[in-house]
């Protein structure tokens, strides 16, 4: 009888401690979306898995990649795209340029390598909280030149009704990730794998305090 107990003791306690797996599947626009989500929530409860991270999965992945996801994100150092949705090497096809808008060759160049020729199943933009490029683009009175000038004015020209008002940064951010998903969404070939069930494109928000991201 002790061993029995004693067996099913091991047992719960082998359970309890047996590293947790990322076994999601990533099949559809869907399914990738849930595995993005549920890797935040392991994020947010402090108990990210940090998958796929390793030298043998680099070694897996090194003659061919395939990520299930594609991030146009801010350069932020607060928004570390594969740490927030506790995704490996391989997983994310990341984008990342201060501020997050798609409105250039280059930007929109690397959003559709990652449709057309990787095949992800899922394209996310996401703003996050206190932009400092969003903040640059609707301050009244910047005075940036040069390339952070012509930056900041990119981002401008889609939320010009946002300019002098700072109290509405937070809306702002999140138009601003919206729009860039409508640009995105009117190119046809984008529209016609969305059409088709291939691809979801979504806007998302991250909380730089609570490390939680929206998609909606
Ligand atoms: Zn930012």
């Amino acid at each position: 009888m002790t061993n029995v107990l004693g067996l099913l003791a091991l047992g719960m306690s082998m359970t309890m401690c047996a590293p947790k797996v990322d076994t999601l599947k990533a099949d559809t626009p869907e399914e990738a979306i849930n595995k993005l989500m549920a890797g935040n929530e392991r994020f947010v409860n402090e108990s990210s898995i940090y998958p796929r991270a390793d030298i043998d999965r680099a070694e897996e992945t090194a003659p061919h990649q395939a990520p299930f996801a594609a991030v146009v994100g801010c350069s932020d150092s607060r928004v570390p795209v594969e740490l927030i949705f506790d995704q490996g090497i391989g997983d994310i096809f990341v984008i990342r340029t201060a501020g997050n808008n798609v409105n250039s060759d280059m930007v929109m160049g690397s959003v559709d390598y990652a449709i057309e020729h990787l095949g992800v199943k899922v394209l996310l933009v996401m703003g996050h909280g206190s932009c400092g490029g969003v903040t640059g683009a609707i301050a009244e009175n910047e005075e940036e030149h040069g390339n952070i000038g012509k930056l900041l004015g990119t981002i401008r020209q889609d939320i010009t009704h946002y300019v002098g008002k700072t109290e509405s940064l937070d809306a702002a951010i999140r138009e601003h990730a919206h729009i860039q998903v409508d640009r995105i969404l009117s190119y046809p070939h984008v529209a016609e794998k969305v059409k088709k069930g291939e691809l979801l494109v979504k806007r998302a928000y991250y909380d730089i305090q609570t490390g939680k991201v929206t998609i909606d």
